[in-house]
């Protein structure tokens, strides 16, 4: 069968998922880590860094470092997280072409799924180098609250990726899968997720039949980890204010070392009970002065500092509940997903709202990436019994007369679905009418999300109320929107595309998907060309050692006088080719070097 990955594409880290025989199994990188940093930055040489190199230069390269991009995919450039990380990021957030977001990563500027695109690529190389062969097929997840817009930038990151991406689901969706599967067991179960960048919550039930079913899901796309680390920051910023008159927000790369520092304070305050913070050299003072940081945290402070960001999450879990009908103690397993899950503050009010102890043995970092793999199998394979039945974490309506939304598909209904309405003419003779696709629960339009307008043509001319048309609107399983018109009279049908209001054109998508392939090859090749050099290298070096004495050992033969010119030479190539970058070059006087190598030791084997 074709091989197929899952993919979590992560706020702060990624992680990549296959099904090896039965058992969906994460991929390590080459630095065995089983997730990569969602990183990406470029050089002053203008190289591209993805996941861990990134991470480790983000500090002296802040400006051209891009963390947390998720939170910026499918944004409109007023929306708040776009205003926040314009305030707070050390990179330059700038306005795009289509009321879109675009990163500056030294001379070139870059939209929202390019980054994210070469996260994704990075993840496919990652499997492509543990398998030894291609892979095209994915399954990417996204967090259950994303609305359109943001699965479509999305999907648009897997296509510039170059992955066929064959399905979205969603993260916590994923996670039930992965804590289901093969496990024949008859369940309600709560999927507590709260990453570095986003928080949802879904309640599922497991079905022994293999029906995993979705029965409500919410969240929030603006609470995660990162508030966390900024609360940490605030109080170092405001503690350093308070003690040396000097703020520190001032300096970039003061800013990217207390990010650093407040992600690594938190996460140790989940094994101890208080850390110590401390940045030497924080910020110049003038008259080559420098200032220090050196700060205790207690983990009671830091639960203090968070105790509002925790309790949001969890009246959204009893929102949820409440809304689906369920009282807590109806929920008979608790997964928790998410980095952030770690933390004990975290741990214990779940419990406590729940009246019991989530569930151990699942790891909160794999269990996404692996539940897209088992999708993605199950898709793949068609004797699969397994059915995934998903809803839509939002209502889709569209704008009416007076500024209103009028619902079409509710909340939480399940995908695939699809709902028509009759629109009527409001003219004689009207040929046109447009349509506002909206995505929220807001009565009010302004306050929903705008997914996209259209407007319908071609209508036939007539008393006004005379054409009827009916209008289709569709959610995929990828949860995406489309939508479909036809005249009732005449059967003519149009098809249409809501174009995301804040999406990339299909053309800018082709061209970004054409440079990141040239960028896969070159990537290839520098790769290919970085392993003949070391090889070549190494056989030089040995040559060099042995030289001196084979020169003693053929010293009196015109024979060997000649194949040491000859070996000269060849090792001359060689170094010319490294020179000038030529792989083929490199690579056809490897064999000719290696039997230098041989010639050499013959000779000395006999002296
Ligand atoms: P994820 O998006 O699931 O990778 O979650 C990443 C978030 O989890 C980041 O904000 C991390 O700082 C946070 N995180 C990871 N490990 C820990 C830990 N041991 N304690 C607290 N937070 C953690």
């Amino acid at each position: 069968m074709e091989k197929i990955i899952g993919i979590d594409l992560g706020t702060t880290n990624s992680c990549v998922a296959i099904v090896e025989g039965a058992t969906p199994t994460v991929i390590p990188n080459r630095g065995g880590y089983k997730t990569t940093p969602s990183m990406v930055a470029v050089t002053e040489a203008g190289k591209r860094l993805v996941g861990h190199i990134a991470k480790r230069q983000a500090i002296t390269n802040a400006e051209n470092t891009v963390y947390a991009a998720k939170r910026l995919i499918g944004r409109k450039w007023n929306s708040p997280p776009v205003v926040a990380a314009k305030e707070s990021a050390p990179y330059k957030v700038e306005e795009g072409p289509h009321d879109d977001v675009r990163i500056q990563l030294r001379d070139r500027s870059y939209s929202i799924p390019e980054i994210s695109a070469m996260i994704l690529q990075e993840m496919k190389i990652i499997t492509e180098d543990y398998l030894g062969e291609k892979v095209e097929k994915a399954v990417v997840t996204v967090p259950a609250y994303f609305n359109d817009n943001q699965r479509q930038a999305t999907r648009d990151a897997g296509l510039i990726a170059g992955l066929d991406v064959i399905r979205i689901i969603n993260e916590p969706t994923a996670a039930a899968l992965t804590y289901g599967f093969g496990k024949k067991i008859d369940r309600l179960v709560a999927v507590y997720d709260l990453g570095g960048g986003t928080f949802d919550i879904s309640i599922l039930e497991i079905g022994a039949n293999e029906v995993f079913k979705v029965i409500s899901t919410a969240g929030d796309t603006f609470l995660g980890g990162e508030d966390f680390d900024t609360r940490i920051m605030d109080w170092l910023v405001q503690g350093f204010a308070d003690e040396q008159n000097v703020d520190l927000r001032k300096d970039r790369m003061a800013l990217q070392r207390l990010k650093d520092a407040a992600e690594k304070a938190k996460m140790d305050l989940s094994v101890q009970s208080e850390t110590e913070i401390s940045l030497p050299f924080i910020i110049s003072a003038g008259h080559n002065e420098a200032l220090h940081l050196q700060r205790i945290l207690r983990r009671e402070t830091l639960e203090d500092l968070c105790e509002d960001l925790v309790s949001r999450t969890i009246d959204i879990c009893s929102a949820t509940l409440k809304e689906a009908g369920f009282e807590t103690g109806d929920i008979e397993d608790i997964i928790l997903v998410g980095g952030m899950t770690r933390m004990p503050k975290v741990q214990q009010r779940v419990a406590e709202l729940f009246g019991r102890e989530p569930c151990k043995g699942v790891h909160p970092d794999e269990v996404v990436a692996l539940g897209a793999s088992i999708q993605g199998t199950a898709l793949l394979d068609e004797a699969s019994e397994m059915l995934l039945l998903d809803v839509t974490p939002h209502t889709l309506g569209i704008m009416i007369v007076g500024g209103y939304s009028e619902e079409l598909i509710p909340q939480n209904s399940t995908v695939p679905t699809a709902r028509s309405k009759i629109f009527t003419t409001v003219r004689d003779n009207q040929t046109a009418v447009k349509i506002l696709v909206l995505q929220g629960e807001s009565e009010r339009a302004e306050e929903n999300e705008l997914l996209g307008e259209f407007i319908l043509t071609g209508l036939r001319r007539a008393a006004k109320g005379q054409v009827e048309i009916e209008v289709t609107f569709e959610i995929n399983a990828d949860g995406i929107v489309s939508v479909a018109a036809k005249d009732l009279e005449t059967g003519q049908s149009q098809s249409i595309n809501v174009t995301a209001s804040s999406g990339l054109t299909e053309d800018e998508i082709r061209k970004m998907a054409e440079e990141s392939q040239d960028y896969l090859v070159d990537r290839r090749m520098s790769e290919e060309f970085e392993a003949a050099r070391q090889d070549t290298e190494r056989i030089i070096r040995e040559l060099d050692r042995m030289y001196e004495d084979v020169e003693k050992m053929v010293a009196g033969s015109e024979f060997g006088q000649e194949a040491l010119s000859k070996a000269r030479d060849i090792i001359a190539r060689a170094r010319q080719a490294i020179e000038e970058k030529d792989l083929e070059q490199l690579k056809n006087t490897i064999d000719t070097l290696k039997r230098t190598r041989k010639m050499f030791k013959g000779v000395l084997a006999r002296s």
